[in-house]
């Protein structure tokens, strides 16, 4: 039997991969506000409420697939086409057919710059080595579970194979949404004395993994947009006794023995 079992969120937790959708957003914002020139709200408006459309796209139905967007590849592009749409309506400017479907197609492609693999291996935290590589001489197993698009998360498992890392781990987990049932399932699979979950996501990496048994390490940052402005309210709502709070992937090493 194991001593212990880690398992690891992906993007934000061993990867800064939620950068890689800053520059597409500035990017798209810029050309929005071009296009719509003196009837466009001003910056800070675009970005909220694109964020906001962003997350509401999230449950709602793909046409093209007939199954909600959840966190496929294809939700993120489509909300810059979305909210240039209601951004267009609301300030009355009427687009040619033809210059319609060219900046659709624009805002499409900006978007899906998110996902160029080239850029993955650069966003591995360099912390991450060191604390896999510790874990491993400890004997512990190591997991990965993430959440979101296959394509695109095994883009990123590539990325981590090329670097060197992949091989620390036993395996790596995409899930379409809720983590719940794959941790449970963890345990059964890999016998030990204790589990823990480590990721920067509190509803999806740290609250299920809690209610499965494991003890959670919370590790916030500061892109996350499914938790932003939040973080006060989580950080009064998490149980102290089944997790703790840490600001950087290191501090498991540091405090192994304190765990
Ligand atoms: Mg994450």
């Amino acid at each position: 039997m194991a001593n212990r079992v880690w398992v690891f969120d992906l993007d934000g937790t061993l990867m800064n991969t939620l950068d890689l959708y800053e520059k597409p957003r500035e990017k798209a914002y810029a050309l929005i506000t071009e296009i719509l020139g003196d009837k466009s709200p001003a910056l800070n408006e675009i970005k909220e409420r694109h964020s906001k459309l962003d997350k509401e796209l999230i449950p709602a139905i793909d046409p093209s697939t007939g199954k909600p967007y959840l966190y496929t590849k294809r939700r993120f592009p489509t909300s810059f086409v979305e909210i240039f749409k209601i951004l267009c309506k609301e300030s009355g400017l009427e687009l040619s057919a033809s210059d319609e479907r060219r900046y659709y197609n624009q805002l499409y492609k900006i978007g899906l710059e998110a996902f160029k693999k080239e850029r993955y291996k650069r966003k591995i935290k360099p912390q991450a080595f060191t604390v896999v590589r510790f874990l491993r001489r400890q004997e512990d197993i190591l997991v990965i579970l993430t959440k979101g698009d296959k394509g695109v998360q095994n883009d990123k498992k590539g990325a981590l194979k090329e670097a060197g890392l992949l091989k620390f781990f036993k395996e790596f987990i995409t899930v379409p949404d809720n983590k719940e049932k794959a941790f449970r399932d963890i345990m059964k699979r890999y016998p030990a004395e204790s589990y823990y979950s480590i990721g920067d996501t509190y509803g999806w990496d740290i609250l299920p993994a809690i209610k499965s048994g494991y003890f959670g390490i919370y590790i916030p940052s500061a892109a996350n947009w499914m938790e932003i402005g939040k973080l006060k309210k989580i950080e009064r709502q998490r149980s102290k006794i089944r997790s703790n709070r840490y600001e950087s992937l290191i501090e498991i090493k540091e405090k192994y023995d304190y765990l």
